[in-house]
């Protein structure tokens, strides 16, 4: 017999600078409320006596933070009813040094409020937090933002990690004020995001490795190897195979890019968006003086090391925290040294961080996508619409794989300038894709403008010509232009 899941109602006491580790069952809701002391989850903290329900891990959205932390700086006592896949206190946990951290940013945030009309002095702190796929950035980003917020500021919430955001659904970069610490359960609040739509869940080279393509070409010169004459001596047509394998390997650089998903695109969304906060920054000086947390990708080699050297710069990040990664901060800490008032800070990475692998990864994105339509807890209502395929006006934006041809117009080419748009005629290949609805007002203004929201191509039928897709909610686009990625959703 399987064993027994853990006893229902238990009490757990947690000493000062503990936390308790909850790892949720992926079919079994938990509740938890705090009996005595004072704890937090995620820097937020909870309201003493008060059930905190935490649905099943694999019923609903909460599919991004699958596991919980309750933390507690002086001591508490916490009671959990329902069955867990794991729980355990820890009591080494890098909570202080992320705290002091914390500190320091509230000063300069008090410094800044204390010059309104110094441009330089009135700017808040930047913060970017960076470092490898799960190392906690999320985690850290949303405690310092829920600190920050408790203290009654409003800082600026960016999220540039397309892959496994937290704002919005994936393939977005975002923004958003937070007003009052993040809801441990809830998270971030949706009211009115700044939102640009880059359209695919990692801007990522697809790199071919050297022997990789040569074993390619290998199997497609071999039908051609077959398609020799058998009158040509069998030989030597196995050395001209051979040869010419020879040669590709030598002359065929370390990698060949085979496409991008736009890593081009990703640069010129990131600075729009800080374009756009700069000057809300402007006009307003309570979130100046609040700063921003900036939440990036677990990218940090190559190109993606490159993408956070250009986020650093176009947000003129002044503090950069590097969580569990001794190169990167030395690496950092070394480019950035000329550039003056940039701290580049180490950061212990929590041991109580779940990795997560391609699969889960790729789970979460998709429950990220459901909960933009039926809530997190189902109790949105999204709309079916059917229009003609002629009041949609489809673009893409360049690079990504390739459009197949049979979705462009006729005689247009597979888009290669990463900024170019494409108009795109509807066929079949657009089912089940998420796209973003612009609120540009020519086409040409696509790719500057920050998007209303999106929709879900649920059926297209070519002889009526019309198409059916999902959207939060009934009536008209917000915008008459819709942008197509490589976005796709099925529902489960
Ligand atoms: P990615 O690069 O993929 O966005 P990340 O570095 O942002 O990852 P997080 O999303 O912050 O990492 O954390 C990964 C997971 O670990 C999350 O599900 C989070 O709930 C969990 N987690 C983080 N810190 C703790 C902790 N102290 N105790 C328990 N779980 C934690």
């Amino acid at each position: 017999a399987p064993p027994a899941p853990p006893s229902a109602v238990r009490q757990v006491k947690l000493d000062k600078e503990c936390e308790l580790r909850v790892e949720v069952s992926p079919d079994a809701p938990l509740r938890l409320r705090l009996l005595n002391g004072t704890a937090e989850i995620f820097g937020t903290e909870i309201p003493p006596q008060i059930w905190l329900n935490f649905p099943p891990r694999f019923k609903f959205a909460v599919r991004r933070f699958p596991s919980w932390t309750v933390f507690t700086w002086y001591g508490a006592t916490i009671e959990m009813d329902g069955t867990t896949e794991t729980d355990y206190t820890a009591d080494e946990t890098p909570m202080i040094s992320y705290v002091n951290v914390h500190a320091v940013l509230d000063a300069r945030r008090n410094r800044a409020k204390a010059s309104p009309s110094d441009s330089d002095l009135s700017q808040g702190p930047r913060v970017i937090v960076v470092g490898p796929t799960d190392s906690g950035k999320s985690t850290l980003s949303r405690m310092l933002l829920s600190w920050a917020a408790k203290q009654g500021w409003k800082p600026t919430f960016v999220d540039l990690d397309i892959g496994q955001g937290t704002i919005t659904i994936p393939g977005c970069i975002a923004a958003t004020p937070i007003e009052l610490p993040i809801d441990p359960v809830e998270g971030v609040p949706l009211d009115m995001p700044l939102v640009y739509f880059h359209g695919h869940a990692t801007p990522r080279y697809l790199i071919l490795h050297r022997k990789t393509f040569c074993t390619w070409s290998l199997l497609v010169a071999y039908p051609l190897y077959l398609l020799v004459p058998t009158f040509i001596h069998s030989q030597v047509a196995s050395l001209g195979l051979w040869a010419i394998f020879s040669v590709l390997y030598v002359f065929t650089p370390s990698y060949v890019v085979h496409f991008s998903a736009n890593v081009d695109l990703y640069k010129v969304l990131v600075k729009e968006l800080a374009q756009i906060l700069e000057r809300q920054f402007a006009g307003n000086v309570e979130s100046r003086a609040a700063g921003m947390v900036i939440n990036t990708m677990g990218w940090t080699e190559g190109v993606g090391y490159e993408l956070l050297l250009h986020a650093i710069d176009t947000f003129n990040a002044s503090v950069v925290l590097v969580l569990g990664q001794e190169k990167l901060w030395s690496m950092l800490k070394d480019v950035l040294k000329n550039k003056g008032n940039v701290d580049v800070v180490k950061l212990q990475k929590s041991g109580g961080v779940v990795s997560r692998n391609a699969k889960v990864r790729q789970k979460s994105r998709a429950y990220k996508i459901r909960e933009y339509f039926y809530g997190l807890s189902n109790d949105l209502s999204p709309h079916s619409n059917i229009v003609n395929f002629s009041d949609l006006c489809i673009y893409r934006v360049g690079g990504g794989p390739p459009a197949p041809r049979s979705a462009l117009p006729i005689g247009a080419e597979p888009a290669t300038d990463p900024t170019r748009l494409t108009p795109v005629y509807i066929n079949r290949d657009l089912l089940h894709l998420v796209l973003a609805v612009s609120y540009a007002k020519e086409p040409e203004e696509i790719i500057s403008s920050n998007v209303a929201g999106f929709i879900w191509i649920t059926d297209i039928n070519l002889e009526s010509k019309k198409i059916t897709y999902l959207a939060p909610s009934a009536g008209s686009l917000p915008g008459k232009y819709l942008i197509m990625g490589s976005l796709t959703w099925y529902e489960p």
